[in-house]
């Protein structure tokens, strides 16, 4: 499958989010905030995947 640049920034963006709020939950797994940070980085992934979805979806370079 081919993506444009657009592709690959949403990507990168969502990918640096999920990887900041994952090292945040690796460093505290026994904590409150821990323990928020993991169930974060699910919706973050489910974020990045849906808007990578509707990108797809509307983008003419992609495919
Ligand atoms: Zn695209």
């Amino acid at each position: 499958m081919k993506t444009c640049h657009r592709f690959i920034r949403i990507k990168t963006g969502h990918e640096r989010h999920i990887q900041s709020v994952l090292s945040h939950a690796t460093r505290h797994p026994d904590r409150p905030a821990g323990k928020y940070s993991a169930k974060q980085s699910v919706d973050a992934k489910r974020a990045m995947a849906r808007a990578l979805n509707v990108h797809l979806a509307r983008c003419r370079e992609c495919g």
